[in-house]
């Protein structure tokens, strides 16, 4: 099955629930393929709201339910959880940045000796 020529039939029968146009002519593009799921993007050609849609494909069926997203989700999520580097993990790297003359790998190397020595230091 033609995912995009699927939706671009199924769009004729939706009109843009901001302004109306029909969805015929809106941009369609898939965002991501998970196994028999889509997810893709329908932008209107008039106004361009854009909505994403979570498209199930089984067998010959093909079922399309709208992705709800709650446009605050991520600053919850910020608000929520800790920040997962912290501002000091940063100067940190900076310091280590700052002070280092070589490539990325000897980089790692030295991150990595010195994190073996301080650990040997805990355990002695
Ligand atoms: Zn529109």
């Amino acid at each position: 099955m033609n995912i995009l020529r699927f939706l671009r039939e199924q769009a004729k029968g939706y009109d843009c629930n901001v302004c109306g146009q029909n969805h015929s002519r809106s941009e369609i593009r898939v965002l991501g393929r998970l196994e028999t799921a889509w997810i893709v993007r329908v932008t209107c050609a008039k106004c361009q709201t854009a909505f994403k849609l979570l498209v199930v494909v089984d067998d010959d069926h093909a079922a399309v339910s709208p992705v709800h997203e709650d446009p605050l989700a991520p600053v919850r999520e910020l608000r929520r959880r800790r920040p997962a580097v912290s501002l000091d993990e940063v100067l940190d790297a900076h310091e280590l940045l700052r002070g280092f003359d070589g490539d990325v790998r000897s980089l790692f190397r030295a991150r990595r000796e010195r994190l073996a020595e301080a650990e040997s230091d805990t355990i002695s």
